[in-house]
């Protein structure tokens, strides 16, 4: 931006919400410019942090006449590089936004700021009697408008869908400054494109989502979590398909290899699960109105090739198996920037897939590790190759192909961000990707809104 234009900007925006919320200074500003992974870095000139829609739309309206793009940052957890500034963006960053009013017990649906974190959100929902059922890893700092716009999809999304299942209304500015309002909650109305379908996954591309209706289900009260151990990563996989089918209560199946938990046992000065190791673990956990216990046990005992199994319904030693799961993320973290590959891979295809890809990657970079965890129900495994250079992207080329060759999600739920913009191609045809440019074109025609982001 030439300085004559920078400062119009920055004058512009603090008559917009007030000196006090456009920052500027250099180490406050840090924090905004770098990701959770400290792989994707850039700088901005300021960050705006506006306290309501109509603030939200004049910035948009401000920085559509000065030509100056933006990226609008929640939480800051997204995982591939879509909320920084990597090339001078203003970041308008929805941290003042977080009031949740109107918990509607009869409609089980709540109104929430899209700067609300998603702990906020279900503890909200819980001390109404009720739940908001997308959960993840990231909920204490993550946002319901980051959540939104990367349709995040979490840990329950077996039983309950992801973010785009729960959003019933959407409070939105798009590229073109217009405000769009749906907000009854209204769960039958076909009244023409839904817009908050439309708006989940689309990565702050085409509109600052400001607020949201959300569906809230019922408030499971008794939960049980069970941590079971397999030889093959088959045997887990055929064993989740079994217990999916035997109970209806089961919201969690989380699959993790040894050497993830060896890893989190090491970082964290954790004891190890069992006296002995397996290769492979599933964590699954089911929850209802009344005691699961016993339903998942007796399905639990029905299974093949189940090896050892922990099984807990208190809430401090649930805590201590997820925390195999959970801290993954942390632990992989402190062997260097990983590389962060969030693929669906087809069900038959799991078992070969967690069984190749190490040793494409090794043949790619002989000292790379290769670390696979995730969503096993869905088949959403998370890919992070530590060890390669964060920008040598030799390896992403490697994952993503061998993902596509084999009918597989290049992106299952973190989005496509910068990271993966590339290789959009490999799931999305010609057409499909024009279709998209076409939408862009329409809400956002000054292309203001992260340019940088998803469309390559
Ligand atoms: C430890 C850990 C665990 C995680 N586990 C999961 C998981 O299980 N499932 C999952 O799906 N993700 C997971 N994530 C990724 C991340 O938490 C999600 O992508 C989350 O939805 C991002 O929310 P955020 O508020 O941090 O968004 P940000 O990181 O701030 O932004 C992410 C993207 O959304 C855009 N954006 C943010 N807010 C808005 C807004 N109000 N309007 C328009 N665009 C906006 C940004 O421009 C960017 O493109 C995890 C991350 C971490 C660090």
């Amino acid at each position: 931006m030439p300085a004559d234009s920078h400062s119009s900007v920055l004058a512009g925006l603090e008559r917009i919400v007030g000196s006090g919320h456009v920052i500027t200074d250099a180490d406050t500003r840090r924090g905004y410019e770098i990701d959770w992974t400290a792989r994707f870095q850039g700088s901005t000139p300021a960050v705006v942090r506006p306290a309501t829609v109509a603030e939200v739309a004049a910035i948009v309206e401000l920085c559509r006449l000065e030509r100056v793009a933006i990226v609008p940052q929640g939480g800051n957890t997204g995982l591939v590089g879509g909320g920084v500034p990597l090339a001078g963006e203003i970041v308008v960053s929805l941290g003042r936004m977080t009031a949740i009013d109107d918990v509607d017990v009869a409609a089980r649906q709540l109104t929430v700021q899209a700067g609300a974190t998603l702990a906020a959100v279900r503890a909200a929902a819980t001390a109404a009697g009720l739940t908001y059922p997308v959960d993840l890893g990231a909920r204490d700092t993550a946002t319901i408008g980051g959540n939104i716009a990367t349709n995040a999809g979490g840990i329950n999304l077996i039983r309950h869908g992801g973010t785009r299942e729960q959003v019933v209304g959407i409070e939105a500015v798009l590229g073109n400054g217009q405000i769009v309002r749906r907000m009854s909650g209204l769960v039958k109305d076909n009244t023409g494109y839904h817009l908050p379908s439309l708006l989940c996954g689309s990565e702050g591309t085409l509109a600052i989502v400001t607020a949201a209706r959300l569906r809230l289900t019922t408030r499971y009260d008794h939960r049980v979590t069970a941590l079971l151990a397999f030889a093959t990563v088959e045997a887990a996989v055929a064993a989740v398909a079994r217990l999916r089918t035997a109970i209806d209560t089961l919201e969690a199946a989380e699959l993790v290899l040894d050497a993830g938990v060896r890893l989190v046992c090491a970082a964290f000065d954790r004891r190890p699960p069992f006296a002995r190791p397996h290769p492979v673990y599933v964590l699954v956990e089911a929850a209802d109105v009344t005691d699961p216990t016993a339903a998942l046990s007796g399905a639990v005992a029905a299974l093949d090739g189940v090896e050892d199994a922990a099984v807990a319904d208190d809430e401090s030693r649930r805590t201590q198996l997820w925390r195999y799961r959970e801290e993954h993320t942390l632990a992989i973290g402190t062997l260097g920037q990983p590389h962060k590959l969030d693929v669906t891979i087809p069900q038959h295809q799991l078992a070969a897939f967690m069984r190749d890809i190490p040793t494409r990657v090794s043949r790619y970079a002989p000292d790379a590790s290769t670390w696979l965890f995730g969503h096993v129900g869905d088949g959403n495994i998370h890919v992070n190759v530590t060890g390669v250079e964060p920008d040598d992207d030799g390896i992403d080329e490697v994952v993503l192909g061998h993902v596509a060759e084999i009918g597989g999600s290049i992106s299952a739920e973190h989005g496509i961000g910068t990271a993966k913009k590339r290789w959009l191609h490999l799931n999305r045809s010609h057409a499909e990707i024009e279709a998209m440019r076409a939408i862009k074109r329409a809400l956002d025609p000054d292309g203001i809104l992260n340019p940088n982001v998803l469309l390559p």
